[in-house]
């Protein structure tokens, strides 16, 4: 098998590296042209407005929440700017911190990190490793068969825990949508049911808010998670949404400058501050933010309804191209008509996954992903579902994943499902 190591990793020339626009100017993704991009779900081309925003912002060039200059006080208002936009794309709540973070799994690091002691938490066993190694202890459920599964396993728990322990506090953690079969979850349903026995929860969005509105009130979830490069916005920035009493109370995420009121010269003589500055020590990545709030805005003005319709089109088309092929078999955790976002996860009987990736590059110019996508004890346990319901003998080692999204085209979709006809 070929490692990563070892792939050719001159796929694309850096000279070949010229920005084109495609789709409408308003949504206009940037790309290298010849190179079809079906890896959404890793990380999501850059929207035009992101880039014109760290463009504009460049000549002001100046320390954030630390300065008196005109440059800084500029880079100040963009920053808090920024934090506004990304808050009210979530629905942020008034009394809702909004922190940055470098992305999901540091949002999600960082809320492991703000638990009050002896807190409970609960999530499922078919979560990305973001979304489960930052609860060593909690209580694993097991992948359920369908939503309404997914709601009677944590009501079940939920019931347990606190049959043990009637007034602890308990977070459930749990996806919007799955990185492996793009199936969405029953979040609403699930916070109701933690909220109807005290817990709170918190939804891992890095998948659901690329590609769904998300209105963390509507929904009823305490906290949010999301990457801005999933989300159409460059690498480096994401955000960690929600209730402001256990980060107030918590210990400083990062210990330093920006998080501090006042520092005596006794050791522990320190005055951490409240607030999203209390975790966010350090001079932050401003341009990520405002990246990141460029995208924002530019989707809360954008048709979301419409560009769903167009990549639920394109799913249909990309799924039903994979169902023709032999020896295709695709992963999903519920039912094949289960709502989902553009991603589909896939394995070829008796064949290599890393190798049918590598071909795809080198030979197509497509990019796609292979590998148990970071969320191994579901991968894993959708291979071998998968390999039962199409009848095979062996279960391979590991799947392919193709995603999309803003700027996909059927071109993209027809030439990669050509593609994958002649290489299988
Ligand atoms: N959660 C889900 C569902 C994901 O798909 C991913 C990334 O693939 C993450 C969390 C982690 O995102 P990041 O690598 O941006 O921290």
């Amino acid at each position: 098998m070929t490692t990563i190591a070892q792939r050719p990793c001159s796929v694309v020339e850096t000279a070949d590296i010229t920005p084109v626009r495609v789709s409408d100017p308003e949504l206009a993704v940037l790309g290298v042209p010849g190179q079809i991009n079906l890896d959404y779900a890793a990380t999501a081309p850059c929207l035009r407005a992101a880039a014109d925003a760290v463009t504009a912002l460049l000549p002001w060039y100046g320390s954030v929440h630390r300065g008196a200059g005109a440059l800084s006080q500029r880079c100040t208002l963009e920053y808090e700017r920024a934090r506004q936009t990304v808050g009210d794309f979530v629905g942020a709540r008034a009394d809702d911190h909004v922190v940055f973070t470098r992305n999901t799994t540091d949002a999600l690091n960082l809320l492991a990190h703000a638990l009050p002691a002896g807190t409970t938490v609960i999530t499922y066993a078919g979560e990305h490793h973001a979304n489960l190694l930052p609860w060593p202890n909690a209580v694993r459920l097991p992948v359920p068969a369908s939503p309404d599964a997914a709601v009677r396993y944590l009501a079940a728990a939920l019931a347990e825990v606190r049959r043990g322990n009637a007034d602890g506090r308990i977070l459930v953690a749990v996806t919007g949508a799955s990185n492996v079969t793009g199936e969405l979850w029953p979040v609403a349903q699930l916070a109701l049911i933690a909220h109807r026995f005290g817990a709170r929860i918190v939804l891992d969005a890095a998948q659901l808010a690329p590609h769904v509105p998300i209105d963390v009130s509507t929904l009823d979830v305490d906290y949010v998670a999301l990457s801005g490069h999933k989300l159409y916005a460059p690498f480096g920035a994401g955000v960690l949404v929600g209730r402001g009493d256990w980060l107030d109370e918590a210990p400083p995420y990062l210990a330093g400058g920006g998080a501090t009121s006042g520092v005596g010269d006794a050791t522990h003589d320190v005055r951490w501050t409240t607030g999203p500055a209390r975790h966010e020590a350090g001079t932050p990545n401003l341009l990520g933010a405002v990246a990141l709030a460029a995208v924002c805005a530019t989707l809360e003005a954008a048709d979301r309804y419409a560009l769903h319709a167009e990549e639920q089109r394109l799913l249909a088309k990309l799924r039903a191209g994979l169902a023709e092929l032999p020896d295709v078999a695709e992963l999903r955790t519920f039912d094949a008509d289960a709502a989902r976002i553009g991603v589909v996860s896939f394995a070829v009987r008796g064949r290599d996954s890393a190798d049918i990736a590598g071909r795809l590059a080198r030979e197509h110019q497509i990019g796609v992903r292979d590998g148990l996508f970071c969320a191994h004890p579901l991968a894993r346990r959708l291979l071998g579902e998968a390999s039962v319901r199409a009848g095979w003998d062996g279960v391979p080692a590991t799947a392919l994943r193709a995603s999309i999204g803003i700027g996909t085209t059927d071109a993209d979709v027809d030439t990669f499902l050509g593609a994958l006809r002649t290489i299988v």
